[in-house]
């Protein structure tokens, strides 16, 4: 298949915003799509692989410069200079690349087997001369490239599509091209997405229109799954009325979700982002072989920090950094050790427990759990239909330091990446947000050279990200008092999308944990609201930028906040 009949797709989707229209452009194109090409659907959602699969483009803006400037014969400068003139690669590319054209013709004709075979050997190259050889892969596609190949191919290396397509339009577009729109498609589809976490997979049961056969795709012990999400609540008595009585209630640890899986003497740790940390935790994997029975399992689990002193529970920011250390791995063990909490059960010895009920897998979880208090435990739970009760508990956790309470449907089945109404959490009521960059400013003076002022976002109900408030506090000048401005923009370096003096706009890509003084209305921010005095926490490198604090959560805490002034 031509790249081109994909670069079509993309420039015809992203000339409409309407969800609808996307849908039946998609549907049409997912019709005509063979199987062998079945591998288009990844460059849909710009990756090469499916989402489970860690291997990622990964090119900076600076080596996309390169390979323009050399497919295309014009120097650096001229194409920086571009650059800071259009603001965007993916147009310098195509505007480059039709200049060149009028002079000489493309030669090759650019497939889609070649554009994945040169991108699947980008995340493979480490070590000495790995930029040549990258330019060169690059290079070689925008050489043959048409203008339009050479916008969408530059905007694919960056990482940076904006063709409006999501996974939820992908579900659509399959259920309406091959299930006549069927919503009870749309559902399995969907499920199917969040079990397997490979939207080809599921293409290719699609294709064969037989819905009964997305059933087949199952858990696989070593391959990541997306957790089950909560919903929250502001009383106990909301929290029974959604849930029933009795119910289970469970200590809200404050740490970061774990997804554990056990096949023979191979243990692999995931985070909620499907990123594999087993390297990271080596302890975890031993108290794992050590102190839970059963050849093959997958266990849900918060992996919570403790002071090794006091033994009392520290909050997240402080083992946020073991997350991505990949150097010195065992003095950070030491130092900043962490308690697995079960809570529970989605895969047992080759069967999947997604649809027992939540009684029977929290049982198996504590049959096959040994207890070792700072090591490995189920999560504290009790099971009550008393209000007076469930607040005693909810109070205990709170002066464990950890951060409320989760009420759970007994019942309940497990419904991996979706956010339940049978999972409930409980928390008090000022919290820290979970916001993403999507923007800054150069610091002056002795912040020159830093981006001392970051734009932050938070996510509506499809996907838009809408700024609330610009950050310039909680970040350090010096590396021993905590993040320095330096590292943070290190961090967001890599996904600068365009430069405007000393402003940047950023891809939404890095998640960070955000307190604040106060929530403000504001015309002023597409979101609707200010924060005041917003202070940098921590990073959630553990947090997708799709899964940070939604609009509706924020309008939410400002009412709540007047309420409370009100009252208070
Ligand atoms: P929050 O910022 O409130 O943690 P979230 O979006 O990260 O929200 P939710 O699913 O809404 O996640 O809230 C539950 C989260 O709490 C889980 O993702 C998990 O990381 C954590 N957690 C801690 N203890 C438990 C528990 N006993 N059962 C389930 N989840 C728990």
């Amino acid at each position: 298949m031509r790249y081109l009949k994909l670069a079509e797709l993309y420039r015809d989707s992203s000339a409409t915003t309407k969800r609808l229209e996307k849908i039946e452009i998609l549907s049409k194109f997912l019709i005509s799509l063979s199987q062998k090409d079945r591998d288009v659907m990844y460059l849909l959602l710009g990756d090469i692989y499916p989402e489970y699969d860690e291997r990622r483009i990964g090119i900076s803006n600076q080596i996309a410069i390169k390979a323009i400037s050399k497919a295309t014969g014009i120097e650096i400068k001229e194409v920086n200079k571009k650059w800071k003139s259009i603001g965007d690669i993916g147009l310098v590319a195509e505007n480059l690349t039709k200049n060149k054209k009028q002079i000489t013709l493309a030669t090759n004709i650019l497939t889609i087997e070649k554009v994945l075979e040169n991108l699947r050997k980008l995340p493979k190259l480490e070590g000495k001369g790995t930029v040549g050889k990258k330019l060169s892969l690059i290079t070689e596609l925008l050489t043959s490239a048409t203008p339009l190949e050479a916008l969408y191919l530059v905007r694919t290396l960056i990482g940076d599509l904006r063709i409006g397509i999501k996974e939820s339009t992908i579900k659509h577009s399959l259920a309406k091209a091959f299930f006549k729109k069927d919503e009870n498609a749309a559902i399995k589809i969907q499920e199917a997405i969040d079990k397997s976490n490979d939207i080809a997979a599921v293409f290719d049961i699609a294709k064969k229109k037989k819905i009964k056969d997305f059933e087949k795709i199952h858990l696989q012990v070593g391959k990541p799954i997306k957790a089950m999400l909560a919903q929250k609540v502001k009383t106990f008595e909301e929290g029974f009325k959604a849930l029933g009585k009795p119910c289970a209630i469970e200590y809200k640890y404050d740490g970061f979700r774990m997804i554990i899986h056990k096949n023979n003497e191979d243990v692999t740790l995931f985070t909620r982002s499907l990123e594999n940390v087993t390297k990271q935790f080596p302890e975890v994997v031993e108290y794992i072989k050590k102190y839970v029975k059963g050849k093959s399992f997958i266990l849900d689990s918060e992996a919570v920090g403790f002071n090794k002193k006091t033994k009392k529970y520290t909050a997240f920011q402080d083992i946020s950094q073991r997350i991505r250390r990949k150097y010195n791995i065992k003095d950070l063990q030491d130092k900043l050790p962490v308690e697995v909490n079960v809570f529970d059960i989605l895969y047992y010895e080759g069967k999947s427990m997604l649809n027992e009920t939540f009684k029977e897998r929290t049982k198996i979880v504590k049959k096959i759990i040994k207890k070792h208090p700072y090591k490995i435990i189920y999560s504290k739970q009790i099971i009550t239909g008393d209000e007076k009760k469930a607040r005693e508990f909810y109070k205990q956790a709170l002066k464990d330091n950890q951060e409320g309470i989760m009420m759970k449907n007994l019942d309940a089945i497990y419904q991996p990446g979706r956010r339940v109404g049978h999972m409930m959490k409980i928390k008090p009521e000022v919290k820290d947000l979970d916001l993403v960059i999507v923007g800054g400013e150069y610091g002056t003076g002795k912040r020159s050279g830093w981006i001392s002022s970051y734009n932050l976002a938070c996510v509506n109900k499809k996907g838009e990200y809408l700024e609330i408030g610009k950050m310039g506090t909680g970040m350090k000048e010096k590396a021993d008092q905590g993040m320095t401005f330096e590292q943070l923009t290190e961090e967001v370096k890599p996904y600068i999308i365009k430069e405007k003096g000393k402003k940047v706009f950023i891809k939404p890509k890095i998640v960070i944990s955000v307190t604040y003084q106060e929530i403000q209305k504001s015309p002023n921010y597409p979101s609707g609201f200010a924060l005041r005095f917003p202070r940098f926490i921590s990073l959630r490198p553990d947090r997708r930028a799709e899964e940070i604090t939604t609009v509706e959560e924020i309008a939410d805490d400002f009412d709540h906040q007047k309420r409370n002034w009100k009252y208070g």
